[in-house]
């Protein structure tokens, strides 16, 4: 077993704080490492485990009382896998359905349904899926193939026998919790006979053994909005796993990424590519063509003396703002080729361009070594 960090310190708060504080404590942390800000980050869902875990147990008085007794060693004594950490997966999902309920939409109130008898909500899926800048820019209707659960058709998620039901658990009388009593205070924990779901299946359905789904490769379409980032999660409520005996469905998460592109780098909404010419181009003044892509093609003009690293900007050639009208820009960045492997009538023309040539053709480059010299000589005088 782990070493355990002290409640109060997961929380940040003192041994004597109130509710209150204990509850916006929480929230505020619990907003900040919550998985879906989160994504793919191991150390903030442990952290974000941690907190539940001791929120669940500071807020109840009477297993805080507990806690500030025996410490850890309250809830580690349960045996054969009971007490409070039994229930603890369920009552989290009760606890974030509170503070998270409003902000996360259906999700809060599946929970809620799952949270009671013998159904459990299923589980989240994770599906990775790569598109090209292309497909980012026009959007796109992806045919996925999941590997997930759907709800059994014979017993209609019931687990139980055609013609027979899922009848209450004689032990806890359906509720799916126990109280004993440990010491001065009583413990209530999981029903060891229905685990905690209430009601026990005397007759299993013979296709799910009970389970009320079965394993299924389900097709989906996905709707890839134009304009998508790389990073984006979709969620699509529902087309999770299905739930256990009945239970509400879990739901479906796509991470998507977007390819690097040959040619275009994007920042936004804006694209960049980098364009070499020619250094008689850049001299002499020219133009060339560059496909965007929406596959159409634009003319570039580079006028007369156009410097190394000049950027030049296409208006509304960029990627669509995603859920709008509005389109990025497109930015050309010049480079400029120094001509290689010159023939010796290319190598004579050169030297006598070069003979000829004035301070006006280079002004950058005219005297900026003797103007450094200058410049440090005078720093020393
Ligand atoms: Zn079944
Ligand atoms: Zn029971």
């Amino acid at each position: 077993m782990s070493v355990k960090v002290d409640y109060y310190e997961t929380l940040g708060v003192a041994k004597t704080c109130d509710d209150k504080t204990l509850k916006a404590a929480f929230r505020k942390l619990a907003m900040q490492y919550h998985p879906d800000k989160n994504p793919g980050d191991a150390v903030a869902e442990a952290k974000f485990k941690e907190i539940g875990e001791a929120y669940e147990v500071l807020k109840d008085p009477q297993k805080r009382s507990a806690y500030d007794r025996y410490g850890h060693s309250a809830f580690q004594n349960g045996g054969g896998g009971g007490g409070f950490r039994g229930d603890f997966s369920s009552s989290m999902a009760d606890i974030f359905d509170d503070i998270f309920g409003e902000m996360m939409g259906g999700r809060g109130q599946g929970r809620r349904q799952g949270g009671s008898s013998g159904r459990e909500r299923g589980s989240d899926l994770r599906y990775n899926m790569e598109i090209s800048l292309e497909e980012a820019y026009l959007g796109k209707t992806a045919e996925i193939s999941v590997p997930t659960t759907i709800q059994c058709d014979v017993c209609n998620g019931s687990g139980a026998k055609a013609g027979t039901a899922p009848r209450a658990c004689p032990t806890c009388g359906g509720v799916g919790r126990v109280r004993a009593a440990q010491g001065f205070f009583s413990i209530e924990r999981t029903c060891p006979t229905c685990q905690g779901r209430g009601e026990i299946i005397a007759d299993p359905c013979g296709k799910c053994g009970g389970e009320g789904r079965l394993p299924e490769e389900r097709n989906l379409s996905v709707n890839i909005p134009a304009g998508i980032e790389d990073g984006t999660r979709i969620r699509l409520a529902g087309e999770g796993e299905a739930g256990l005996r009945g239970g509400p469905a879990g739901d479906l998460y796509i991470f998507l990424s977007v390819k690097p592109h040959e040619f275009f780098q994007r920042d936004g909404a804006d694209l960049f590519c980098k364009v070499p010419i020619s250094m008689t181009t850049a001299a002499l003044g020219g133009s060339f063509e560059v496909t965007t892509l929406d596959g159409a093609k634009t003319r570039v003009k580079v006028p007369e003396g156009t410097q190394f690293g000049k950027q030049f900007r296409v208006k509304g050639k960029g990627m669509p703002v995603l859920r709008s009208t509005q389109m990025g820009d497109l930015f050309i960045q010049i480079s400029i080729e120094t001509p290689q492997s010159l023939s010796r009538r290319q190598r004579e023309l050169l030297q006598e361009f070069e003979e000829i040539s004035s301070s006006e053709n280079s002004p950058q480059s005219t005297g900026f070594f003797s103007r450094m010299k200058e410049f440090f000589e005078g720093l020393s005088d």
